[in-house]
């Protein structure tokens, strides 16, 4: 069948949105701009419960953060609205009735405590075909006395008949035809009168059906209640329009087995959640990648790649590339580790591609927070000291270390470079190093250089030493870029006065 392709991100405002979330919207986002479909996002607050403040809009503002458009949602409005569940409750009601109306499920009164005891009494206890006679429910009380209960206001919940002896097929574009025996379902609860709304299995097939959704596309821990879903789509008698399921791999720890957690971000260092999440009860930080300093394209293109392939070995792709070239045939069903380092090197490489005049003005706060004031500098000055050391860094932040010296001169030398490289004559070669600079017509590193290295040479002066020792009075330690870029860049009295000041204070370790 071709219909038009309509996808739902559907997450739960129960706290920040994990990082495996945002791959299941990622992923739902790049199939429906690939088919020209489009991108629905429902707020799933049917669990009063688990209501967190503030979820909602942490949700918003990550996908809005990573380019995640939204055609339809609480915000964006749209033709199957509300697109938020809590104020769906008369379509849930009307639809809960419907299913009882036709036998398809039943009203259960069975208290906390009758269900403990048949839980104990009954080893491996499920709710289902094999037991339901035996409880408290309209399929065992004379209507009436279900009439009366419900009039004398007692909390009574929805089930879901399940039949026994059923092959329930679902059919996941990724895992192929998944076969499972229904009598291994229990009879569901789809609606609770104490809080008078549906439980997450109605709801979301409800919403999946009126939202006219054509693919369900989801993390893999949904797929045990996939069948559910199934037999439920035909106790609506809507078969005919279910949608396809496809059940995105796991996300998994980065070392050793299992299911990527909040615990492993906080043991190896590495945010699992978009935004910086403050706990609105705890008032507890979780870090995020924003705020870790990732640019929003460098984590869209490595949760892009963590559970799909483009089919060969590019690894670099913008939204647009990965909207073109994503397929359901390339996802992988086995678990993606969650690499975190590889989403440090995909924050080197896009941070390479900024224009250096856009970096310079992300690292201007920067320069703040280590008490340089960046207006004491031109743009241009910010601009080319950012354009020397950006390949050495992976984030914004680190700038600071490769670049403090383009703003701070030397306050201490590094001693291991000190020792190594600072002897007994170095004083007298760099006063004659000044002397040489001095006299340059131009002080650019393309016509600095080679007068410089020509009196090295006609010295006959060691190149390491000096250069190093030229390196360790500007610098303050013998790394960074070219030296000749760094002193075109510093200007001539500043370069001069370093080395001077490097003259009266360096002091060479004593002998031991
Ligand atoms: N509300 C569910 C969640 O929090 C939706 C699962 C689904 O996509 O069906 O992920």
């Amino acid at each position: 069948m071709n219909r038009e392709v309509r996808v739902r991100f559907a997450p739960s405002p129960t706290g920040p949105l994990h990082i495996g979330g945002v791959r299941t919207a990622l992923y739902n986002y790049l199939f429906a701009r690939q088919h020209g479909g489009k991108m629905i996002l429902r707020i799933e607050d049917t669990d009063s419960q688990r209501f967190v403040p503030g979820a909602e809009d942490y949700i918003n503002e990550a996908l809005a953060w990573l380019g995640i458009g939204i055609d339809e949602g609480v915000r964006e409005g749209g033709p199957y609205g509300p697109y938020k569940q809590s104020e769906r409750r008369d379509i849930y009601r009307e639809h809960v009735r419907m299913l009882l109306d036709a036998g398809m499920a039943y009203i259960a009164f069975d208290s906390p405590a009758e269900l403990d005891a048949a839980r104990a009494a009954t080893p491996n206890f499920q709710y289902d075909a094999s037991t339901r006679m035996q409880m408290r429910n309209s399929l065992t009380l004379p209507a009436d006395q279900v009439d009366s209960l419900i009039a004398q206001g007692t909390q009574y919940v929805v089930r879901f008949k399940v039949d026994a002896g059923r092959a329930v097929e679902v059919n996941d574009l990724i895992r192929g035809k998944v076969v499972i025996k229904s009598d291994i379902l229990d009879d569901k609860v789809l609606y609770k009168s104490a809080d008078d709304l549906p439980t997450y299995h109605l709801a979301n097939i409800v919403d999946d059906h009126l939202m006219k959704i054509s693919h369900v596309i989801r993390g893999e821990e949904w797929l045990p209640s996939a069948p559910l879903h199934v037999l439920l789509y035909e106790a609506f008698g809507w078969a005919d329009t279910m949608p396809d399921f496809v059940h995105l791999p796991l996300l998994l720890k980065p070392d050793g087995k299992g299911k990527l957690s909040k615990r492993d971000g906080d043991r190896l260092g590495f945010p699992v959640f978009p935004l910086l999440w403050k706990d609105p009860v705890s008032g507890a930080i979780s870090r995020g990648y924003r705020e870790d300093g990732y640019l929003p394209q460098a984590v869209v293109n490595f949760l892009a790649l963590l559970g799909w392939n483009p089919g060969d070995d590019t690894e670099i792709m913008s939204m647009q590339e990965l909207i073109d070239r994503f397929s359901l045939a390339h996802c992988s069903r086995a678990g993606a580790k969650f690499a975190y380092e590889k989403g440090t090197w995909f924050n080197h490489q896009y941070l390479q591609t900024l224009p250096d005049s856009r970096l310079a003005e992300l690292f201007r706060p920067v320069l703040a927070e280590h008490g340089v004031n960046p207006s004491d500098f031109s743009d241009d000055y910010i601009t080319r000291a950012v354009g020397l050391v950006k390949s050495r860094v992976n984030f914004v932040r680190d700038l600071w270390d490769a670049a403090r010296f383009f703003f701070m001169a030397p306050e201490e030398y590094e001693a291991k470079s000190v020792k190594k490289r600072w002897s007994a004559d170095t004083p007298a070669i760099m006063e004659g190093l000044i002397g040489v600079l001095e006299s340059l017509p131009d002080f650019s590193a393309a016509a600095a250089e080679p007068p410089v290295l020509a009196w090295i040479a006609d010295n006959g002066y060691h190149l390491g030493n000096v250069m190093n020792a030229f390196r360790l009075t500007v610098v303050g330690e013998c790394k960074g870029p070219h030296m000749f870029d760094i002193t075109e860049l510093l200007g001539r009295s500043e370069t001069i006065a370093r080395i001077r000041r490097g003259i009266e204070t360096i002091q060479r370790p004593a002998e031991s």
